[in-house]
């Protein structure tokens, strides 16, 4: 039983599993799912100012401007500011996001608990992000191979049209790759020097991985 904020950071390459593990960890735990990748999504689908000036970059495989990514956590936690904690996913994505996550949780006398990395080999998330469906709708993500909708092409949550992301196009698949390896692994370093990272294997059925990942975040509650 979590008696005191937690705040988990949950790291990985593009296609490991993040989004649909964060959202799992989030409800185990009673915590708020925080991805700014489908905050970034929304704005876009919304068309507001913040989505039209990030949507070149996210096309591209490019990190959107610290700025703008953290403008749009900040109004978010403000917002949730009685949450039990967050699992952020997507978010921090190099160091200067780390410093600006220490200092918004430090205000509300949090702190980064415990960073889980979910390692995936590159041929893994070549082979996984190609599979890759999205509904246009309600964002629910499928995999042809893994988590297959029961109808071909239409979201089993609603009824909505499945499509290839943009940015799970192959050439934008490998430049996320690059940006993660140059911008956002060398965070490893970072929190395994403070002692919170945790590495779990995110290879292997859904369940399997968030087994795994429970394992490693009751190891750190003992
Ligand atoms: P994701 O769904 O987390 O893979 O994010 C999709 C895209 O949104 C990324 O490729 C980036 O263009 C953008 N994005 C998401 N989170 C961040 C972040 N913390 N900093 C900068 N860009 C981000």
């Amino acid at each position: 039983m979590v008696t005191r904020a937690l705040d988990i950071v949950l790291l990985g390459p593009p296609g490991a599993g993040k989004g649909t593990q964060a959202k799992r960890t989030a409800a185990a735990f009673e915590l708020l799912h925080l991805s700014t990748g489908d905050l970034l999504r929304d704005e876009v689908s919304r068309g507001s100012s913040l989505g039209q000036e990030a949507q070149g970059f996210m096309n591209r495989g490019e990190l959107v401007p610290d700025a703008l990514v953290g403008k749009m956590l900040v109004n978010k936690l403000h917002a949730q500011v009685a949450a039990r904690g967050c699992v952020f996913d997507g978010y921090p994505r190099n160091t200067d996001q780390a410093v600006l996550l220490d200092g918004l949780l430090a205000e509300l006398n949090r702190r980064v608990d415990i960073v889980l990395y979910l390692a995936v080999s590159d041929e893994e998330i070549v082979a996984r992000i190609s599979g890759r469906r999205s509904c246009g709708s309600c964002g629910a993500v499928y995999n042809l191979s893994h988590i297959p909708p029961k109808r071909d092409g239409i979201c089993d949550a609603c009824g909505g049209t499945l499509a290839i992301r943009e940015d799970d196009r192959e050439e934008v698949v490998r430049q996320r790759l690059s940006v993660y390896r140059e911008r956002t692994a060398p965070l490893l370093g970072v929190y395994r020097g403070r002692g919170i990272l945790r590495e779990v294997s995110g290879v292997g059925a859904e369940d399997k991985v968030f087994s795994r990942l429970r394992t490693a975040m009751e190891a750190r509650a003992s």
